[in-house]
C-alpha cells in the first residue's frame, strides 16, 4: 500500500516538477552510493558505450518489470520487498566498483529513463546531495545538464534505441497497463504473459506514431515532440491513476488508496484529471525550456 499506492503515484509528478529532489533523497540511490560516500568504491569510469548499454538495459527492465505488478507485485508485499532488495543489491554491487551515479542512478536503474523523460523542464536546480566533486563520470550528466531529455545523448546506437523506446513507447505502454486488472490467482502462464499484451500493444502503437512524427517534422521540432510525448505519458498515468486511488477505478479495488466513491461526485474526478492534464501539457510543452538542471554540478575534481 505504502509503496504502490502512495510513493509511486507521487513520483511522476515529482519528476516533472523537481527531479533533483528525488535524485537527492531516493532511498535506493542513497544506499547504492554508500560505498562511494564511505570511500569503499573503486571509482572506475564507464565508457560511453558501456553507459549506453546500461541505459538500454534499464529501459528494457522497466518494460519487463512494470506489467508484473498486475501479475505479482501489486498484491504481494513480500514479492515487492524482494524486488526492491534485489535491485538495491545489484545497485550496491555497482556502487563498489563505479564512480558516483554512473552505473546505477544514471545507468541501470529502471526508473531513470522515466526521470529523463519527465524531468526535461524542472522548476529549479537543487544542490547535489551526493557528488562532492564532479569527476565527469557520466557524459552528459543527467543531473547537471540543463533540460536533459532522453534523446540528449545520441552518442551510441544504444543511447539512440533507449531514447526512442522510452519516449515513443511510454504513453501507449501506460495506456495499455491501465486496461489490465490485477491477477489475484495466477494459475496459468497465459494469465502471466497476458499482463504484457495490452501494455506492449499500446507501446507499439505510440512508438510508430512517434517515429512517423519524428520523420515528418523538421529537426527544430524534435524537442517539442519529445515534450508532447512526455506530457502524454504522465497525463495518461494520472488520468487513470487518480480515479483508481480514490475508488473510482475501472477494476474495483485495484490500486485503491481510499474509497471516496460515495463521498465525491464523479464529475469532480473528471475535473481533477482534466486539470492535471492541462497542467502537465502547460509545464512540459507550452512552457519555455528554462535552462535548469536537476541539481547544481559540484566543482570539478582538481
Ligand atoms: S555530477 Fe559529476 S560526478 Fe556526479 S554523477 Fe554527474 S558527472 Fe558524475
Amino acid at each position: 500500500m505504502l509503496f504502490w499506492n502512495i510513493l509511486i503515484p507521487v513520483a511522476p509528478a515529482l519528476f516533472v516538477v523537481g527531479t533533483g529532489l528525488w535524485r537527492n533523497v531516493c532511498p535506493m540511490a542513497s544506499t547504492v552510493l554508500l560505498p562511494r560516500h564511505l570511500g569503499l568504491s573503486k571509482r572506475k569510469k564507464l565508457s560511453i558505450t558501456q553507459l549506453g548499454k546500461l541505459n538500454l538495459v534499464a529501459v528494457l527492465a522497466l518494460y519487463a518489470i512494470v506489467p508484473l505488478r498486475h501479475a505479482v507485485f501489486n498484491n504481494n508485499g513480500h514479492a515487492t520487498a524482494l524486488l526492491i532488495i534485489s535491485l538495491t543489491v545489484i545497485g550496491l554491487i555497482t556502487g563498489f566498483f563505479y564512480e558516483w551515479k554512473s552505473a546505477w542512478c544514471s545507468g541501470l536503474c529502471p526508473v531513470h529513463p522515466v526521470e529523463k523523460l519527465y524531468g526535461s523542464n524542472v522548476w529549479g536546480s537543487l544542490p547535489n546531495a551526493h557528488c562532492d566533486q564532479c569527476r565527469n563520470c557520466v557524459i552528459p550528466c543527467p543531473d547537471s545538464t540543463p533540460n536533459i531529455h532522453p534523446e540528449a545523448a545520441t552518442k551510441t546506437i544504444y543511447h539512440k534505441i533507449s531514447g526512442l523506446l522510452i519516449t515513443g513507447g511510454l504513453p501507449g505502454f501506460i495506456w495499455g497497463w491501465f486496461h489490465v486488472p490485477d491477477e489475484l490467482m495466477l494459475s496459468t502462464s497465459a494469465n502471466f504473459f497476458g499482463t504484457y499484451a495490452l501494455p506492449l500493444t499500446g507501446f507499439a502503437i505510440t512508438i510508430c506514431v512517434y517515429v512517423f512524427l519524428s520523420m515528418l517534422a523538421p529537426v527544430a521540432y524534435e524537442r517539442k515532440i519529445i515534450s508532447l510525448f512526455a506530457a502524454a505519458a504522465v497525463s495518461c498515468y494520472y488520468w487513470y491513476r487518480i480515479p483508481s486511488l480514490l475508488g473510482f477505478g475501472k477494476f474495483g479495488t485495484d490500486g485503491m488508496l481510499v474509497n471516496l466513491s460515495n463521498t465525491l461526485p464523479a464529475w469532480s474526478i473528471t475535473a481533477i484529471t482534466l486539470a492535471c492534464t492541462a497542467f502537465f501539457f502547460y509545464w512540459l510543452v507550452v512552457r519555455k525550456p528554462n535552462n535548469k538542471s536537476w541539481v547544481i554540478r559540484p566543482q570539478f575534481e582538481k
